[in-house]
């Protein structure tokens, strides 16, 4: 099976602006901004969707959800407040099926999301 984009972006065999990475996951610049700040936090274990994921994969989770944290602080966006996102599915909205959480920010977040 040819490489999903994330897990080729992640193996530097496509283009994109990485600004973390350790031994779990990288935090990549979204080619598509939908706020000031947006970021991906990515795996780097191949995981397709939130619907893939076990409780075996407890601490990796918490990990991602630590590195949106860390960004977000990185980014200046911790006290103001931010938004972060898993979209699931096709009903929910993913297009990329490698499990990423999108961290948003810099700018007021509306609710309901569309
Ligand atoms: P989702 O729709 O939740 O699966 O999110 C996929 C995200 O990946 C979207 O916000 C896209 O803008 C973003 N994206 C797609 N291709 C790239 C790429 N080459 N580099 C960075 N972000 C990307
Ligand atoms: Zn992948």
């Amino acid at each position: 099976m040819a490489e999903c984009l994330f897990c080729r972006i992640i193996a530097r065999k496509a283009p994109g602006r990485i600004i973390y990475e350790d031994e779990h996951c990288v935090a990549l610049e979204d080619i598509n901004p939908q706020a000031p700040v947006h970021i991906l936090v990515i795996p780097k274990r191949h995981v397709d969707s939130m619907t893939q994921v076990t409780a075996a994969d407890g601490e990796l989770m918490a990990h991602l959800l630590l590195i949106v944290n860390r960004m977000a602080k990185e980014k200046k966006i911790i006290d103001r407040g931010y938004r972060t996102v898993i979209n699931t599915g096709s009903a929910g909205g993913q297009s990329v099926y490698h499990l990423h959480l999108h961290l948003l920010g810099g700018r007021p977040m509306h609710w309901p999301p569309g």
